[in-house]
């Protein structure tokens, strides 16, 4: 089995932000979960290099597009560690190994009769390097993404024949109903395909920092086709992904197999609804000019508006990703962003909801389980937990839960999945209260109520913590290891299968902050 999870290349005219940051967490939170699961994991993120806004940007900084891509692709690239990702590579588009599968994979395009040479009038944005139809022109001219005027251009440019593949895309959807998701970005995918499909420029002829055209050096390749290309491309020379024995399974290739076997096509691209035309329109059309397997699908997240009036002390009006981390560890941001925002849809952050969402559940509910459960074990059974019998209406309230969960993960419900999870922290915390295990200490007669009660109370938090970890790669490899069972498999997640061993006691994992 193996799982491939890609998030968009990251435009380098932009400093990463908070929106980087939040898809980069939840394609890891899928790649974290497979491995769990056994599966040859293939996780990929990167920078996107080319096209008019980089070289613009670069010349009224008086410097070559290049040093400027250098520049911000390592900001880029220092990001992903920061918030914990555990991706497998990072591409770049400038690297010579990307441009030659770009030419070779639109060189067969070409080929196969898909490209044309036209004139090509039209709005133009710079920022958007991209030509907008009559009908996406806002009052006066204007970008409706940027709000800058946008210019009139013509050119004499090759064009992809995207028209023709109108009734492969429809077939397409109408047999792929989890093609694009959620719903509505379907919906929103397929009514602009039915609205009627024209062909789109594929290359451009006045802009010279981008990837040649094979058969015309007078162009260079749109900044969009060149991106799109980076899922394949990667592949194709990235090196095997090597882990450890605690996430078995990823890197086990059989002799003489290409990452492209077995990782091609994409199970999952992450992406903001601001690209997905040219992820559910564009990139599916392309593929099939070229003769590649579409991706399985691909999932639309939304976005995450700031509410800067609702402002905490500590971190200021702005939800600063850095911030965040510098303060209270990356598994915090992670935890938030997932929690807070239903995945798919748009919703509100700000600074105070994330101070609520810290000290209610990850120091209060959490925190505050992990160490309640390691430090009565340690006090009243000098760390050892009796293997024995565990709590059956305890049990049963776990019943299942790896399988929802997975079923949540698959449908890249991460918020669902979350919910559930969480649930079950409380549920722990309700055990704690309802069994009182501090008086059964106090009656020797009851002893065997209390290992019980301890064993119980530690494999529950074994189990939630071997699904949270995803989530929360840090803390929970922290509590896996205190509990002495750091095996983290999903095999190993029913409660129940634990090898629980001897527990130490650990610091506070989310400590209130001053
Ligand atoms: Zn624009």
């Amino acid at each position: 089995m193996s799982f491939y999870v890609t998030t968009p290349i990251y435009y380098v005219n932009a400093a990463p932000h908070l929106g980087h940051a939040y898809t980069t967490i939840a394609a890891d939170v899928l790649a974290r979960h497979h491995r769990q699961r056994g599966e040859s994991v293939f996780f990929l993120t990167g920078t996107d290099e080319h096209g008019e806004p980089v070289a613009d940007a670069a010349h009224a900084l008086g410097i070559s597009p290049q040093e400027l891509a250098d520049r911000n692709s390592e900001r880029f690239r220092a990001l992903a560690p920061k918030i914990g990702a555990s991706n497998d590579f990072f591409i770049r588009t400038t690297d010579p190994r990307h441009m030659e599968v770009v030419r070779e994979v639109l060189a067969r395009v070409h080929e196969n009769g898909h490209v044309y040479m036209g004139t090509y009038e039209g709005w133009y944005c710079p920022k958007c390097a991209d030509f907008k139809a009559e009908n996406e022109v806002d009052e006066g001219e204007r970008c409706p993404i940027h709000h800058i005027a946008l210019t009139r251009e013509q050119e004499d440019n090759y064009f992809f024949a995207l028209s023709r593949f109108q009734e492969p895309l429809e077939r397409l959807y109408a047999e792929r109903d989890d093609f694009v998701s959620p719903r509505t970005r379907y919906n929103e995918a397929l009514s602009f395909i039915k609205s009627g499909l024209r062909d789109v420029p594929l290359t451009r002829h006045k802009l010279t920092w981008g990837v040649p055209v094979p058969w015309d050096s007078e162009h260079v390749f749109y900044v969009w086709f060149d991106a799109l290309l980076n899922y394949y491309s990667a592949l194709s020379y990235a090196p095997v992904p090597a882990r450890g024995p605690a996430t078995q399974g990823a890197g086990e290739q059989s002799a003489g197999s290409t990452l492209t076997d077995t990782f091609w096509p994409a199970d999952v691209h992450l992406i903001a609804k601001d690209i997905l035309r040219f992820h559910a329109v564009y990139w599916p059309a392309l593929l099939m000019a070229a003769e590649i397997e579409l991706p399985r699908r691909m999932f639309v997240h939304g976005y995450l508006l700031m509410e800067g009036e609702k402002m905490s002390k500590s971190l200021g009006n702005v939800l600063d990703p850095f911030a965040v981390i510098e303060q209270y560890g990356s598994d915090a941001l992670r935890f938030y962003l997932l929690r807070d925002v239903r995945f798919g849809q748009d919703g509100s952050v700000s600074t105070a909801s994330f101070e609520q969402r810290y000290e209610s559940e990850l120091a209060n509910e959490y925190g505050n389980l992990v160490n309640r459960t390691l430090s009565m074990i340690v006090r009243y059974r000098h760390g050892s937990v009796e293997l024995g019998t565990l709590d059956d209406e305890l049990a049963g309230d776990f019943e299942g839960l790896p399988e929802r969960v997975a079923a949540l993960i698959d449908g890249v419900e991460l918020t669902g999945a979350l919910e559930q999870i969480w649930s079950l922290v409380r549920r722990l915390n309700r055990y704690v209260e309802e069994r009182a295990p501090w008086q059964l200490a106090k009656d020797e007669a009851r002893a065997a109520d209390l290992d019980r009660v301890l064993l119980s109370l530690a494999e529950g938090l074994r189990v939630v913590s071997v699904l949270l970890h995803p989530y929360l790669p840090d803390s929970t490899s922290n509590v896996l290891t205190a509990l002495g069972a750091p095996d983290r498999s999903l095999a190993n997640a029913p409660f129940g299968m634990g090898g629980l061993r001897a527990v130490k006691a650990i610091p506070a994992l989310f400590p209130k902050i001053a």
